[in-house]
């Protein structure tokens, strides 16, 4: 249906390229950037006049793509596909992280860097959206090449990168050692430390402590917050978690150590399961030392799809986006959603899930956190005076409780889920700066 509207759209327009552009991604089916077309045409209805500045939100202000080349170890050349995307800088700097993974594309890159620009309007946070990425994949590359493959990158993007510009973060297949190049490169390019360049670096390169498993605790505080407005006692819920990299293993571990039961985890290895419970800590361990869950002891390791039908309270999408399609959210058994991954549910998916009573913390608010130290952690850099861990922590727990009453409230008063609340919430704001600060130049 909206690629339809948008067809309409250009088909009145076919001077304007950017609506053209933007029609071809759209196109593409189910996909991520389509998701959030549809997720900014389900809010439209509640956002009164400031409606006429909505294909602000529609198109990304600005969309970088690179070519990256690589001396490989045995002295071979190869490329790499890059990109850097501003999807809105309207209330500051742009905000988003860097993935390195085999499925990045434009329209992927694009997509997340919209969920940025209202994410961090949901938190408040005086950041647009942005993100960026390479299609690679990290674990077929040297640890000297993926060094060189992000050195290059960050040359490639520097003009637009800055503590003022455009901050990226880690995002799937990248870490702090990765930031650490970035910030090194950007340095180096710009004659002097900039540490305020990029967030989640190493904590004695300018990383702010709490970083690493900010988007977990965030992904765990909200859904604490939500389970006690629907009465879903944490102690015995039976958790499932599909991803066990930053985000997930570190939900996982707030939540079994509030005595709920992880009894599913599913990552790119495999899928595993226990009745009574995985030991969270060792499975960390385990998935450290042999990159993924595969082979885990004390699980039993079950089909792929039927993770999707586990009988667990809460699930914890925490891997990629376009995972809970409308089939799955017929069967699955959740009460409670809790989108740590960004994009993992398809629109058609969240109408049958709001449709059967199960509740969603989207991905805009529930994997927040990480967005939110990393604020701390630049304006920690900009203040060359850094917080402790309890401060951070206690500021970072204060901000998504507020950030989620907000949401929840809304979402009372307008009688909508929570993914359309928070988006009204965002999309007031951007809209109103949007506003305030006028087009240039003007008639
Ligand atoms: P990560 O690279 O640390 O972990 C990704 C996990 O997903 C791994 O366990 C991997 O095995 C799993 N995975 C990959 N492909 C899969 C597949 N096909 N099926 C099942 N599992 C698969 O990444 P991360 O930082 O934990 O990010 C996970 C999600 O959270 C992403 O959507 C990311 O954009 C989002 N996110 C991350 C942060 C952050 O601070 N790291 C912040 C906000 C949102």
């Amino acid at each position: 249906m909206i690629s339809e509207q948008l067809k309409a759209e250009a088909n009145h327009n076919k001077q304007d390229f950017a609506v053209e552009t933007h029609l071809s991604y759209a196109q593409q089916n189910n996909s991520a950037w389509m998701t959030y077309l549809a997720q900014i045409e389900r809010v439209k209805p509640f956002l009164g006049d400031l409606t006429q500045y909505i294909d602000t939100l529609k198109n990304p202000k600005r969309a970088l793509i690179v070519d990256v080349p690589v001396v490989m170890d045995d002295g071979s050349i190869r490329h790499f596909e890059g990109y850097r995307v501003q999807h809105n800088l309207s209330r500051g700097p742009g905000k988003g992280g860097i993935r390195f993974h085999p499925n990045v594309d434009l329209n992927e890159v694009m997509a997340l860097s919209a969920w940025m620009t209202i994410k961090t309007a949901v938190l408040n946070l005086p950041f647009g959206g942005a993100k960026g990425g390479i299609r690679v994949d990290p674990r077929q590359l040297s640890d000297a090449e993926l060094e060189r493959l992000t050195r290059r990158y960050t040359s490639e993007v520097s003009h637009i990168i800055g503590p003022q510009k455009d901050i990226p973060a880690p995002d799937v297949g990248t870490n702090p050692r990765v930031m650490a190049w970035v910030m090194d490169t950007y340095s180096i390019e710009q004659g002097h430390t900039v540490t305020g360049v990029v967030t989640g670096k190493p904590v004695h390169l300018g990383g702010s402590l709490g970083r690493v498993k900010a988007t977990g605790r965030g992904v765990f505080v909200t859904g604490c917050q939500i389970a006690q407005k629907i009465g879903l006692p944490i102690a015995g819920s039976r958790v499932a978690v599909q991803g066990f990299g930053n985000v997930g293993s570190e939900a996982a571990i707030l939540f079994a150590e509030t005595g709920a039961k992880v009894v599913c985890v599913q990552d790119h290895t495999g899928t595993i399961f226990n009745e009574a419970g995985l030991n969270t800590q060792a499975l960390q361990q385990h998935v450290q030392q042999h990159g993924g869950v595969a082979g885990f002891a004390d699980a039993t390791e079950i089909e792929a799809e039927a993770f999707w039908d586990v009988q667990a309270e809460i699930l914890i999408p925490a891997a990629l986006e376009g995972q809970i399609t409308a089939e799955r959210a017929e069967k699955l058994q959740a009460r409670l959603v809790l989108e740590g991954a960004n994009g993992p549910t398809y629109p058609e998916a969240d109408d049958i899930l709001h449709r059967r009573g199960v509740i969603v913390v989207p991905d805009v608010i529930c994997n927040a956190g990480g967005v939110t130290v990393s604020y701390f952690e630049w304006v920690q850099d900009m203040s060359s005076f850094f917080w402790s861990e309890t401060e951070i922590n206690q500021r970072l727990d204060t901000i998504m409780r507020d950030a989620v009453a907000d949401v929840w409230n809304k979402a009372q008063e307008k009688n909508c889920n929570l993914r359309t609340s928070a988006y009204i919430l965002a999309c007031e704001r951007i809209l109103m700066a949007r506003k305030e600060r006028g087009i240039y130049p003007g008639k």
